[in-house]
């Protein structure tokens, strides 16, 4: 008879995913794609173990539903089977006698209630045959579909190996067939939901988890429940099988296959590594029984959180009352009934591995995780896959992504921490910047209203004053006490310039000027005093820039006199001038005192001094700040006053733009 058909057996709710690659660390088949950082299992590659299902804490793999489909088939007119597994004392730990979990299954609507053991038992009896057979070769249970399918897709030349033998389920279903005739309907009920796409031989299989909720649904509980025994066929050992070497221990003969026939694995790591071994020959004439949960009793369909070993006992107990119980005559006469059942089973493969990558394309994509050398392959395990080498497979054959990768997700995360530092800082200082330059305009603003009031009375002071001073006589006291009237109010006025000249608003001449000339210009327009050096430094290949030659002589002799100003006891002064294609640059630099840290913020407001009364007026850089800004420029200052930390002196550079 033939075997399986495909049928989705887990749907992904995309949304739920919350990109743990638990689920990718599980699937044994890698049947789970990672695309724009969701999970999505694969139809064709789905080996229907469940697994997925199990670990998913985020509840985003579902596994088919049959309540609904059942539920059309109990309201049909059809004669209704339900066939067991015998794994059921193991999910119904708490209902103590089986016969109250038939009744509430009757009470479902079911016109038979039956166990699946006794279909174990027949299917035992064949295996025994087949291992003790002279001819035997060695073969893989056939009894998990999740294993079954494992073999079709991923291992097809192992196929010829499957046991040509009924699954204990579908044995069942024939048995029953032959008892009611074969338009009886059949439901599974059991703890797996690979058996969902095993065969369509049986008509809908329900989970334990389901008849659960079927229970729940109709309100059926063992309080309103009359007992029930099961349906006959009865079953004898067959009843074990859902513990671990259930099937060796069922074999019913007096002479049971002997124990170093079998070789035993469970769970996706060992039945692997088993099929692997048995393939490359390192295993020969051995019966492999070969399941994907840990013993059927723990599988995907159970309730989730049971204990193992008490779930074994619950079986262990019932099979021991069971056997107890048995009426072997009966039992005997049952077997010998169903001897001549059709109990074959054939498989075909479907061959679905995947072609593997090349090394170039794998490396590839090892280079793109930051993965250059055998020392950056961490294989830590996060991404889900066992080795960077899988991963980057996986990556190449469209299955995974490179952000799967802890470790170059953190790199990543690195980078963009310290380039939001970078933007961060330079926020911080556009702010500062622009903080700067609005107090200043607000200053400008002020300073622009106070000189133009002041210019008028200042002119007649002066004019008056002049006029009176030409009137009074030689040698007369008033004409001293004049001109000291005149000389203070001259330098008021010289305030009320610079102040006007702080806040410009006038336009720039520009007129094209050789910058190395104008800066030796400069510095012959100041008096130098004798312990000060002077050197000219210029490094320019094209001097010509267009520049307002009055505004820009004071800028460079105010920071002359500055730096000059700040050596008393002598020192070096050092002018020069670089350049671009686009911009200038004039250096001033002095081996002076240095300005305070907590001056630097203040150099350009009007009025700042450090110089003693008469002395300075705290207009100079003011000045420069305003023609600089004219021109379109950028002033950077850079100056030292603590001797402890390397020689004091500062440096102003002013940039401003070519101007062509
Ligand atoms: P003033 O020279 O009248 O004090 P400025 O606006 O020219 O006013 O300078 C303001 C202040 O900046 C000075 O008082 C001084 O503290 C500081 N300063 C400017 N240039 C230098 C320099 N080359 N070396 C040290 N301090 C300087
Ligand atoms: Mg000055």
């Amino acid at each position: 008879m033939s075997h399986s058909f495909h049928r989705q057996l887990v749907f992904t709710i995309k949304d739920r995913c919350r990109v743990c690659y638990t689920c990718v660390r599980e699937c044994p088949v890698k049947a789970i794609k990672i695309m724009n950082g969701q999970a999505e299992v694969m139809n064709d590659r789905c080996i229907g173990c469940g697994n997925c299902v199990n670990v998913c804490s985020q509840g985003a793999k579902i596994p088919l539903r049959s309540i609904e489909p059942v539920q059309v088939l109990l309201k049909s007119k059809s004669r209704i089977a339900a066939c067991v597994a015998p794994s059921f004392p193991a999910e119904f730990e708490e209902i103590k006698d089986h016969r109250v979990l038939v009744g509430m299954i009757r009470k479902l609507g079911f016109d038979f209630v039956t166990e699946v053991s006794f279909g174990a038992d027949i299917v035992a009896n064949e295996y025994e045959k087949m291992i003790k057979s002279s001819n035997y070769e060695g073969d893989i249970s056939s009894d998990c579909p999740a294993i079954v399918y494992f073999i079709r897709h991923y291992h097809p030349d192992m196929v010829p190996y499957l046991a040509p033998i009924a699954s204990p389920m579908v044995a069942m279903t024939r048995v029953l067939k032959k008892k009611h005739g074969d338009d009886l309907k059949v439901v599974f009920i059991g703890p797996c939901f690979a058996k969902k796409a095993e065969t369509t031989e049986v008509d809908e299989v329900l989970t334990f988890r389901e008849l659960r909720e079927m229970f729940e649904t109709l309100n059926i509980h063992p309080g309103n429940t009359e007992v029930s025994e099961f349906d006959p066929p009865y079953s004898g050992k067959g009843a074990i099988f859902p513990i671990s070497r259930g099937l060796y221990y069922s074999a019913n003969n007096q002479e049971s296959i002997p124990e170093e026939r079998v070789i035993i694995a469970e769970g996706r790591v060992n039945y692997k590594e088993a099929i692997k071994e048995f393939e490359e020959g390192y295993i020969r004439k051995k019966h492999l029984m070969l399941l994907c949960c840990e013993g059927c009793i723990m599988g995907p369909g159970t309730s989730p959180g049971g204990r193992r070993f008490a779930r074994s006992n619950a079986v262990g107990e019932y099979v021991t009352h069971k056997l107890a119980n048995l009426d072997k005559p009966t039992w005997e006469t049952s077997i010998a009934e169903y001897a001549d059942l059709d109990l074959s089973q054939s498989f075909t493969p479907e061959d679905r591995r995947l072609a593997s990558p090349g090394t170039s394309e794998i490396a590839a994509a090892l280079q793109l995780m930051g993965k250059f050398s055998p020392q950056d392959h961490l294989n830590c395990g996060a991404c889900g896959y066992d080795t960077c080498i899988d991963h980057a497979s996986a990556i190449v054959t469209g299955l995974a992504e490179t952000e799967m990768c802890l470790p170059y997700a953190i790199e990543k995360l690195h980078d963009s921490i310290s380039s939001l530092n970078v933007s961060n800082e330079k926020l911080a200082r556009a702010r500062a910047a622009l903080k700067q330059s609005e107090k200043l305009a607000h200053m400008g603003q002020l300073s622009a209203g106070i000189a133009h009031e002041l210019n008028n009375p200042l002119g007649v002071i002066t004019m008056y004053s002049n006029i009176l001073m030409d009137e009074a006589p030689e040698g007369d006291v008033v004409r001293e006490d004049l001109k000291l009237i005149v000389e203070q109010a001259e330098r008021c006025k010289k305030i009320v310039s610079g102040l006007l000249n702080f806040a410009r608003k006038n336009q720039v001449n520009l007129t094209e000027t050789d910058v190395v000339k104008f800066i030796n210009h400069s510095l012959n327009s100041i008096v130098k005093p004798d312990n000060i050096s002077c050197s000219i430094n210029s490094d320019i290949a094209d001097p010509v820039a267009r520049l307002d030659i009055d505004q820009m002589m004071q800028v460079l002799t105010n920071l002359e006199k500055n730096a000059l100003e700040a050596m008393p006891s002598g020192g070096n002064l050092t002018v020069g001038v670089e350049g671009d294609a686009g911009e200038v640059t004039f250096i001033v630099a002095d081996t002076g005192s240095g300005i305070k840290k907590e001056n630097m913020d203040k150099l350009f407001t009007p009025f700042f001094t450090t110089k003693e009364m008469g002395k300075g007026t705290g207009l100079g850089l003011a000045l420069i700040y305003g023609i600089v800004k004219m021109h379109k420029g950028r002033i950077h200052v850079d100056s030292n006053a603590d001797p402890l930390e390397r020689p004091t002196g500062t440096t102003f550079r002013i940039t401003i733009p070519r101007g062509n």
